[in-house]
């Protein structure tokens, strides 16, 4: 079923695009766990070798199982295509590789994941690959720190942790203008929530790690996008260098598609009823959620995304002390500062996932000491509530 009917909606899709059945019949996909293929001649070999002909030849480039979740995540991401990696760090490994060279230069949201930063400055500098780091919200930073080496802007939305929200549209049009492509990472909302193709972004990478599988099993990830950016360039990398999904964590991210939009709501009805709860609370003294009315960017989220997610944060009076009070008080929530997990998790911050920046860059960052963040799962939101509620006292 390559060519799966357009008029399907996303649920459907969700379940059954990319499949292809074998002569055996079976209803689930099957894990197809081959190194390599065979071919029937030798000039059917050669044929596929040379690209005449379409093939598997070695698992590092094609498996089936991974074809089938690409396939399903490139349509449920309105995209052409969709290449799986092993990880959400080598999807931007392998993004950035595929379509950087020495001498261009990135802009980037300054609110991203640690370790993409660190492969920023880290890894790409020594390269010859320069990024410069804006304010996420302040389109007049990204405006300004465009040169005329630039060729990506990079950036998540919502933020993590203080959930901020970036137009994706606009910044479309911005990279455009300035013949730069527009890379979202995608983690926090999955394309049940916000499709960023849509919106004219060029590039979408997932940690399949997180929501894409939704029950904290497997490490994955993937890049998103054109035939020409994604389907060859970020492909040729993949194939060439060998961050690839294995067949067995690719058929865990199918079953994980397939809850995804029922999944995504449940952790947004959840996180909003917490979100609304922990502002009613007088220990909290602000909560960060896009989906609150006191939100900054509460209508562009309204616009932008079709749900708020499952990941809030908020400021508690008292410091430090009073965030590992609140978290040590829990009893039932996970103290790990993964996330997308149907389990809630907790973490702090500072000490944690932005431990290793200076109290300079924490500022600028607005990373507060008395900062909780809270990745809500699907628990029963009166044992949540009671969770918290157990160390603001
Ligand atoms: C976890 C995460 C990554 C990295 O993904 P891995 O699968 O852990 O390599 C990238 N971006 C965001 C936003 C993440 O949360």
């Amino acid at each position: 079923m390559p060519d799966f009917d357009d008029d399907y909606g996303f649920e459907t899709l969700a379940i059954r695009a990319g499949q292809v059945r074998t002569n055996e019949g079976e209803q689930s996909e099957p894990i197809f766990p081959t190194s390599s293929y065979i071919f029937s001649s030798a000039a059917e070999a050669a044929a596929v070798f040379a690209g005449e002909q379409e093939g598997n030849i070695y698992s590092r480039f094609t498996n089936p199982t991974v074809r089938t979740f690409e396939q399903r995540l490139a349509r449920l991401e309105g995209a052409e295509s969709c290449v799986a990696t092993a990880s959400g760090m080598s999807a931007i490994l392998a993004t950035c590789m595929g379509i950087l060279k020495s001498g261009d230069h990135i802009v980037s949201s300054r609110s991203i994941f640690g370790s993409t930063t660190g492969l920023f400055n880290n890894y790409l500098a020594k390269f010859g690959i320069a990024t410069s780091f804006v304010d996420l919200v302040d389109m007049n930073s990204w405006k300004e720190a465009i040169r005329p080496q630039t060729r990506l802007l990079f950036m998540e939305t919502p933020s993590n942790p203080l959930t901020e929200i970036a137009d994706i549209a606009l910044l479309a049009d911005l990279a455009h203008q300035n013949g730069c492509l527009l890379a979202v990472d995608n983690c926090f909302c999955t394309p049940a929530l916000q499709q960023p193709v849509l919106l004219g972004a060029d590039i979408v990478i997932h940690s399949a790690t997180k929501y894409l599988d939704g029950q904290g099993r497997c490490v994955g990830g993937a890049v998103v996008g054109s035939n020409e950016i994604v389907g060859k360039q970020v492909f040729d990398v993949l194939r060439t260098a060998g961050p690839s999904m294995s067949p067995f964590n690719a058929w865990v991210f199918l079953k994980g598609l397939e809850t995804l939009s029922l999944r995504m709501r449940a952790h947004s009805d959840n996180a909003l009823a917490l979100a609304r709860w922990l502002e009613q609370q007088s220990a909290v003294k602000r909560v960060y959620y896009p989906g609150l009315e006191s939100h900054a960017q509460h209508s562009l989220a309204k616009s932008q995304q079709s749900g708020f997610g499952g990941l809030l944060s908020f400021e508690l009076d008292g410091g430090q002390d009073a965030g590992w009070k609140l978290i040590d008080a829990t009893r039932m929530i996970s103290i790990t500062a993964n996330l997308g997990d149907t389990k809630s998790t907790i973490t702090h911050p500072a000490t944690t996932t932005h431990g290793r920046l200076s109290e300079d860059q924490r500022a600028q960052a607005n990373i507060t000491d008395d900062l909780v963040r809270v990745a809500v799962g699907l628990e029963d939101i009166e044992d949540l509530k009671a969770d918290l509620a157990r160390g603001m006292s």
